[in-house]
């Protein structure tokens, strides 16, 4: 019998770890992805085309068993070539949800979670009432294909508005309340389908630590109270359900004054579940594709007290150094280095939140 095939549209190094994650299964994995350097290569058949080249695209849907994506901007329109070829799993409606700002915002508040006051900027008379609205500070953000910090500016003064609009390119955009918050917390989550029966189950919290608009560190559990953690997992529950959503997800969350605010959703695996790796007893990566397949879910239970996950970003460290320290787990990427790329990851345990906080501190001197 010849291996399933699972086509990912992107290769990136998302593409890499769930093919990292799936081929122990037994399934083999093409990746779609307009760049020649994309790093699942290493892992699996690379096609290089553009999302629009919709015959590339359904030439390489032909002979898949599943397809997923690990980027969420891969436009709709490319999902129109292949899906009567191939299913495509999480759903369109959650790559058409989230890849717009604004209408990820109102999904949200739709589905009963709390979100900063917000407002649509179509037009600089548009900015104008939002920063008068909203008040200030305040952060403005480009609606579509921002990520790690791309395509936003915090605003403090309303005289500076326009000036931080033209900074984006004067397209639609959302401006949203800062939020002061006391921390940033994720629920990454998975569901199923298994013979028409739904499963769900959510990852301990991770609390997220941003440099510079990018993940810099993820440590599990996240320190907050039992009901805030209850409250993350039924949102995940609520969302998954209302858009009958199948693989793994993320949404990250302030906390401010007791009160999660959602802030953004990813329909994908997700930077702040790569401690899952090596800290759950089944890998994010893994329960993807066991979801997109329609497989029986694997636990997400935490195998150990403490976690966390240090992202390594603009660099390449050398092995000698990497692995100096014999209590950490090197993820690379096979990605050159450039500024704000992200290149690897090291995940740790402990089984206290001091040793883990002592681990990560040594591990950031690599
Ligand atoms: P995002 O692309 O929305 O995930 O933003 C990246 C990071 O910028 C977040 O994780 C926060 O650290 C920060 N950030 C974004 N929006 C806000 C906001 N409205 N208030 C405070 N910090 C924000």
């Amino acid at each position: 019998m010849t291996p399933p095939i699972i086509g990912i549209l992107g290769g990136g190094q998302l593409g890499r770890m769930l093919a990292l994650a799936g081929i122990p299964l037994g399934f083999r994995f093409r990746f779609f992805d307009p760049s020649p350097d994309a790093c699942a290569q290493d892992v699996g058949a690379l096609t290089v085309g553009s999302w629009s080249d919709c015959d590339a695209l359904r030439q390489f849907a032909r002979g898949c068993d599943a397809i997923t994506f690990e980027f969420e901007n891969v436009p709709t329109a490319s999902l129109d070539a292949i899906e009567s070829i191939a299913r495509v799993q999480p759903p369109r409606i959650a790559l058409a949800t989230t890849s717009d700002r604004i209408h990820e915002k109102q999904f949200f508040q739709r589905c009963g979670l709390a979100v900063q006051p917000f407002a649509d900027v179509q037009t600089a008379a548009d900015l104008a009432l939002a920063v008068a609205t909203v008040g200030t500070p305040g952060v403005l953000k480009t609606r579509n294909l921002g990520y790690d910090g791309k395509g936003q500016r915090v605003i403090r003064d309303a005289r500076l508005a326009s000036e931080a609009w033209s900074a984006l390119g004067s397209t639609p955009c959302i401006y949203e309340a800062f939020v002061p918050f006391d921390r940033e917390v994720s629920v990454v989550a998975v569901r199923s389908k298994v013979h028409g029966t739904v499963q769900f189950d959510a990852y301990p919290l991770g609390e997220n630590v941003h440099r510079d608009g990018i993940l810099h560190t993820t440590v599990v559990p996240a320190r907050i109270d039992a009901a805030l953690v209850s409250a993350a997992r039924a949102h995940a529950r609520v969302i998954a359900d209302e858009l009958d959503y199948i693989g793994v997800f993320a949404i990250e969350f302030f906390v401010a004054d007791g009160v999660l605010i959602a802030n953004e959703m990813a329909p994908r695996v997700h930077n702040s579940g790569h401690w899952t790796m090596d800290g759950a007893v089944t890998s994010q990566f893994e329960n993807h594709i066991r979801a997109i397949c329609g497989l029986p879910l694997g636990s997400c239970a935490a195998r150990g007290a403490w976690n966390a996950m240090l992202n390594i970003v603009g660099r390449v460290p050398t092995l000698d150094d990497a692995l100096t320290n014999s209590e950490s787990k090197l993820h690379m990427y096979g990605k050159a280095a450039r500024a704000g790329r992200k290149t690897g990851h090291i995940n740790l345990h402990a089984s206290s939140e001091s040793e883990l906080r002592a681990a990560l501190t040594r591990a950031e001197g690599v």
